[in-house]
């Protein structure tokens, strides 16, 4: 039994042997808690009533940004926008910035990125004539140091954004993001964060990484659907654009003109989803309080399954994509994401995802909402496995046994 299973509620009501928290993770009881509260004692509007229950909302609402600027490392809540996950924040950061604030002509991004920190650069790209130039990775999407002086050498004076996951949701790689936004701002690039797999599983903190921007999701760190989080360095969400316009996000407005609130309210026009932003400030805490004993849950579970899986890639039954499938990956402290990809030569990964499910396993296979990364590969699409704190070694068990059992059917 893992210590922190019983913490989620999800698991009272099914036997499903889930592991798939990279694409959802379940949701920790104080999370759910915290928005039960909400709704069911102080359910109210934020920033608009002056009575007891819209003041408490108000006030539990800014106390929750308060609590993810100090997970994040932010020096001040007012840089923490909420946003409904890191799609609406890569889209708000790339329909709100101001050409004539960049430089040169290229986007620099990782093969392996998701589409949600894809497809907005490609717009933007398009928009302004710039162009998109990938950051290469090595033989099975790994990531070493040829790779890591490549990229470093890549951020040169022409590039204007340099947008990169911390974590990638189809390889695990962790990319050296602290050194690479080091790079970015001695050239003077912005650097774009896509954080969404890291803070389930490694410490985040913005200010040591230097990065202009960093996204998050809380259905990936244990927090609802729905409800994100922006962090940007006061100048640099200063020069963005509000794209979403509406109630609350200004100070003023007449007939034919308005005036925008400061900094973060101007990003959040509308109702924002405030039982979300209570319950990712939950969930955050949660995280905190127990990182260490989250990463040495994991890191067991990663070298668990590893070993069980690692005589198969050695006798060529399947391949193993990224560092996880190299011997380096686990000699750095707290450097382990427990995500693992792989594709089985002559087996499609839809019939690999039917056959887990079949057996009551849930990965995830197909292109992990990364098509390039598949392209670069010359993969249709891979299996993963994605753990999180409640994961056991009978999931493991139970996946490695189907496992067999598909390499046993389709012999
Ligand atoms: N970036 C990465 C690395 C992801 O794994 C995901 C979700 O799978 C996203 C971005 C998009 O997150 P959301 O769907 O919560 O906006």
């Amino acid at each position: 039994m893992s210590l922190f299973k019983a913490l989620f509620p999800f698991f009272d009501a099914s036997n499903e042997v889930y592991l798939d928290s990279a694409a959802t993770s379940q949701r920790v009881n104080a999370s759910l808690l915290a928005m039960q509260e909400y709704y069911c004692q102080y359910n109210a509007n934020v920033h608009r009533g002056g009575y007891v229950s819209a003041r408490l909302a108000s006030n539990k609402y800014e106390d929750a940004r308060t609590v993810v600027a100090e997970f994040l490392g932010a020096a001040d809540a007012s840089q923490i926008i909420f946003t409904s996950g890191t799609t609406d924040a890569i889209n708000l950061i790339a329909n709100g910035l101001n050409i004539a604030d960049l430089q040169g002509s290229e986007i620099l991004l990782f093969e392996s990125e998701h589409h949600a920190n894809l497809l907005p650069w490609q717009h933007f790209a398009a928009k302004y004539s710039l162009s998109l130039t990938r950051i290469k990775l090595g033989d099975n999407g790994t990531f070493n140091q040829q790779e890591r002086k490549a990229a470093l050498a890549s951020i040169t004076r022409n590039v204007a954004i340099v947008a990169m996951a911390h974590v990638s949701n189809a390889l695990g790689n962790i990319y050296p993001v602290t050194e690479l936004c080091k790079r970015a701002a001695e050239v003077g690039a912005l650097s774009v964060i896509d954080g969404t797999q890291a803070p389930a599983h490694i410490t985040v903190d913005v200010s040591a990484i230097h990065c202009d921007f960093y996204a998050i999701s809380g259905h990936k760190m244990y927090a609802g659907t729905g409800i994100g989080a922006l962090y940007g360095k006061k100048h640099c969400l200063e020069k963005l654009t509000p794209s979403k316009l509406g109630g609350e996000m200004i100070s003023h407005v007449t007939w034919d003109a308005y005036v925008l609130q400061p900094v973060p309210g101007r990003f959040e026009a509308g109702t924002p989803n405030i039982a979300g932003a209570i319950g990712l400030a939950a969930a955050a805490t949660f995280i905190q309080a127990n990182l260490q004993r989250i990463q040495e849950t994991e890191l067991a579970l990663a070298l668990y399954l590893l070993d069980k899986i690692n005589p198969l890639a050695r006798s060529q039954k399947l391949v193993i994509l990224g560092n996880i499938g190299t011997p380096e990956y686990f000699t750095k402290e707290s450097s382990a994401i427990a995500l693992l990809s792989f594709y089985i030569p002559k087996i499609h990964a839809n019939d690999i995802a039917a056959h887990f499910a079949s057996h009551g396993v849930a990965i995830r296979a197909g292109h992990h909402c990364a098509m390039p990364l598949m392209q670069s590969l010359s993969i249709e699409g891979c299996a993963r496995i994605s753990v999180a704190c409640y994961t056991t070694y009978q999931d493991i068990d139970a996946f490695v046994v189907s496992l067999y059992q598909l390499f046993q059917e389709s012999a």
